[in-house]
């Protein structure tokens, strides 16, 4: 199905105790990737205006703290229907502002729609519990929210990252400020109708417009306990140095350069597929895209391989196969990493600088998969995260040597190995320094409960932004120790 891209400019406004309001700061325009029509335009969130957003979202939370968990779910329950009814509506906006296609859309709300079971779900899980440390004594320890959470999001996945983390942090007792990306700002007002239709109490869920300044302010109200952040790294760096300068707790999820060994033994038809979909699905704009393809023995056993992932990354058709890029800006930047890399004496198997615009879209953002062979390691098409459809393929004689290149790259987000032997498979999870680690997966995204997250500067924070090991983040563990009558043995607890 086609992308229908709104055809009117839409006016994407902040959402704060219940109702959609115009910014107070500097306009921004929203300009589609797929045709370069002007879909959207806001005006940012000031400082005085995050304030009194946060002030009012602070006295709704003491409220939602009180109400019962199983209250709260009913909420998420709720939201849960309406976002699977509007499913088509919400994909089809979040896909014309970020480029994806319409079934990329699709899957990410879908695995948006994943978390908010979980989360759901947490009123029946271990969420506390109680046991008797010594006679007549009893420890027991309670989530309780942390209060007014904020999260920055990225614009290549409008509705799935924030989704990572609207539902466990509402449903944890938490209110909610969220930043939308500025060059996807359209979705945020969606989830926010979603939320008031499904009655979630006005000032728990405040949608702040902005870009950097909107974020600095989030971050420095002394109202708000928790940041998390999704972006890139230099991004996610400076907002957790600012956060936790402040005292607060900060999980802040950057950039990647994620690596796939593929071994002779791997089946031809799964490394063929799984390796082509992993670096040009979202058109490679996403942080679990394959960008370095380690290809382990000689040429001649490898080589089928090669070729079935040329020849389903040439097969893809621009604009409906694959999306845009997200800005022009970034369109040159492929273009030009690319020619570095052909000067760096790369091979270039597939070239998407050649790729024409579908027709009608000439204004869009548009480059094809691109594939370089014998890519030097240490080079910049080896090791800076370029964030588009572009593979680099370089030569190893072994494993030991294929993940010694793997380690090297300051990124750990994910890492692939297609075998279908698993000694060898487990080995290269052993070896990966990563936080997700795939076997003929090409993008290891952990489904819940499983959590999501990266390591070393894919990640600054400790835990993970989704599932089980997100509790602690949206949560505070409180321990009770209780005593009702006097024991005749007294002891240190006494
Ligand atoms: P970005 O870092 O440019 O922007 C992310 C957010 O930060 C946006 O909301 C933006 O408004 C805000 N921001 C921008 N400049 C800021 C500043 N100086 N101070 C404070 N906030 C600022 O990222 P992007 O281009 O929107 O998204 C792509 C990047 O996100 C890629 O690097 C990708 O790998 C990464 N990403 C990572 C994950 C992950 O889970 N690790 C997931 C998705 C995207």
């Amino acid at each position: 199905m086609s992308v229908k891209i709104p055809n009117k400019t839409i006016n994407c406004q902040n959402f704060i105790n219940g109702e959609f309001t115009n910014g107070d700061g500097e306009k921004i325009k929203v300009v589609s990737p797929f045709n370069g029509s002007l879909i959207g335009e806001f005006s940012s969130s000031n400082r005085n205006l995050v304030n009194k957003a946060i002030d009012d979202a602070q006295i709704a939370q003491r409220l939602w703290a009180d109400v019962p968990m199983k209250e709260r779910t009913k909420v998420m329950f709720n939201f849960r229907n309406i976002l699977i009814r509007d499913m088509d509506e919400i994909a089809h906006l979040k896909c014309s502002e970020s480029g994806k296609n319409f079934d990329e859309g699709k899957a990410g709300l879908i695995k948006g729609i994943e978390v908010l079971e979980f989360a759901i779900a947490l009123q029946n899980m271990d969420i506390g519990g109680r046991v008797e440390v010594s006679r007549g004594v009893s420890c027991e320890y309670r989530r309780e929210p942390v209060g007014v959470v904020a999260n920055i999001t990225p614009f290549n996945f409008p509705a799935m990252v924030p989704m990572w983390t609207i539902p466990i942090a509402l449903t944890l007792g938490n209110a909610y400020i969220w930043k939308p990306s500025e060059k996807t700002p359209l979705t945020s007002m969606k989830i926010a109708s979603a939320l008031k239709e499904a009655g979630l109490p006005n000032g728990l869920f405040q949608v702040l417009q902005g870009s950097k300044d909107t974020v600095e302010a989030i971050i420095d109200h002394p109202s708000v306990k928790a940041v998390g952040f999704v972006g890139s790294t230099k991004i996610a760096k400076a907002v957790y140095d600012r956060g936790t300068a402040a005292g607060k707790r900060v999980l802040a999820l950057g950039g990647a350069k994620n690596h796939i060994v593929l071994l002779p033994d791997a089946n031809p038809e799964m490394a063929g597929v799984g390796i082509s979909d992993s670096f040009t699905g979202c058109a490679g704009q996403r942080c679990m895209a394959a960008s370095v393809l380690l290809v382990v023995g000689n040429a001649k056993d490898t080589e089928k391989h090669i070729e079935n992932i040329v020849a389903r990354a040439r097969s893809l058709k621009l604009g409906s196969d694959m999306g845009a890029i997200i800005t022009k800006a970034q369109v040159t930047f492929l273009k030009e990493a690319i020619g570095k890399a052909e000067a760096a004496g790369a091979k270039i198997l597939l070239d998407g600088r050649k790729a024409v615009a579908p027709a009608g879209m000439e204004e869009g953002n548009w480059i094809g998969p691109t594939i370089l062979d014998n890519v030097q390691p240490g080079s910049e098409a080896a090791t800076i995260e370029l964030f588009g459809p572009i593979i680099s393929i370089i030569r190893c004689i072994d494993i030991s040597e294929a993940m010694k290149i793997e380690n090297s790259v300051t990124y750990g987000n994910a890492c692939s190995v297609f075998t279908s032997n698993g000694a060898l498979a487990e080995k290269v999870i052993k070896m990966a320094s990563t936080g997700m680690v795939g076997v003929n997966v090409g993008v290891p995204v952990p489904r819940e409960p499983f959590s999501f997250g990266g390591v070393n500067a894919s990640k600054f924070g400790h835990g993970d932004i989704t599932g089980q090991h997100s509790l602690d983040f949206w949560s505070n563990i409180k321990k009770v120790t209780v005593k009702w009558e006097k024991q005749n043995d007294n002891n240190w607890m006494s």
